[in-house]
């Protein structure tokens, strides 16, 4: 499943065959992925200027020069490849991907820009995945994005942010960095991730990270800190191996990390100096990994 460091590659791998582009036709090939695709919605994307793309949380923004923005969600399974034509002469760029089933092409997006001809096309087997296309206008208060926390890249997560939206938290520390509405685009994978690097347990109360006089503790500073320096990485290390990750056939896959923690169970720690094994417990109906002996 696609977590926000992903999806920020996905968005970078696209962004160049996307952005200036014209949408000259838009191939749907059901009538639905998760969601059935909004009225209109070939129709309406047909004849469309894109202009940039972005992402919040794990949607994909497709901001278009008629008001609107295209919202793709890759739900577990979702994945683009990228086909070129016309004066492109990039190699190995025209080829289908054999390992990918075409029967899970659900959408293809024809492109025009100038002489290049780019067809986007969209695949996903599992069909989590969904499209909307909203006005540019209603975005933040869409029901998409209005309850969306902050988003852990950047600098807006400090300590004190933490402090603030971990104050009366009687929730794991685990479940409320899950907690979409406090920090936007958190996965299991990297939350577990997060926590071993802040040698913090996700049993621990998340109000623990807060001060009596509601300022930050240390522990929230790290976290903080943690938090912003392992999906960087994960960012950066998606964009590094991009031309790797990007076939030959232009499809755009995920990467595979390297974990501390994550799926680590029965390894001895990572940590220096820590002779801790990985454990995994299951809380809220999910995996988590942890070192027991130095993450209290
Ligand atoms: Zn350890």
């Amino acid at each position: 499943m696609p977590e926000l460091p992903e999806v920020e590659t996905v968005k970078r791998g696209l962004a160049p065959s996307m952005e200036g582009s014209v949408i000259k036709q838009v191939e749907l090939r059901r009538a639905d992925l998760r969601f059935p695709f909004p009225d209109h919605f070939a129709k309406d994307l047909t004849g469309s200027k894109i202009h940039a793309l972005g992402r919040r949380a794990k949607y994909l923004l497709v901001e278009l020069d008629i008001g609107k923005t295209l919202i793709m969600h890759l739900g577990m399974s979702g994945s683009f490849r990228i086909e070129t034509t016309g004066n492109n002469s990039e190699p190995g760029q025209f080829h289908h991907d054999k390992s990918k089933n075409p029967k899970h092409d659900h959408v293809v997006f024809q492109l025009s820009n100038g002489s290049t001809q780019t067809a986007v096309i969209y695949n996903d087997p599992r069909r989590f995945g969904y499209m909307d296309l909203i006005k540019s206008s209603e975005l933040q208060d869409h029901r998409y994005f209005a309850k969306l926390g902050i988003e852990p890249t950047g600098n807006s997560l400090s300590g004190t942010v933490i402090a603030e939206l971990f104050a009366g938290k009687a929730a794991p520390l685990k479940s409320a960095l899950l907690d979409q509405s406090l920090i936007a685009g958190l996965g299991n994978i990297y939350v577990c991730e997060i926590l071993w690097r802040s040698r913090l347990s996700p049993e621990r109360k998340a109000a623990t990270l807060v001060a009596k006089n509601g300022r930050a503790t240390g522990r929230a500073e790290d976290l903080a800190i943690h938090t912003r320096d392992v999906i960087r990485e994960a960012i950066e290390a998606g964009g590094s191996s991009l031309r790797d990750h990007r076939q030959a056939d232009g499809s755009l896959g995920y990467f595979q990390h390297s974990f501390d923690v994550y799926d680590q169970e029965g390894e001895k720690c990572h940590r220096v100096g820590c002779k801790g094994t990985i454990e995994r417990i299951v809380q809220s109906g999910r995996s988590t990994f942890l070192c027991p002996n130095c993450q209290i």
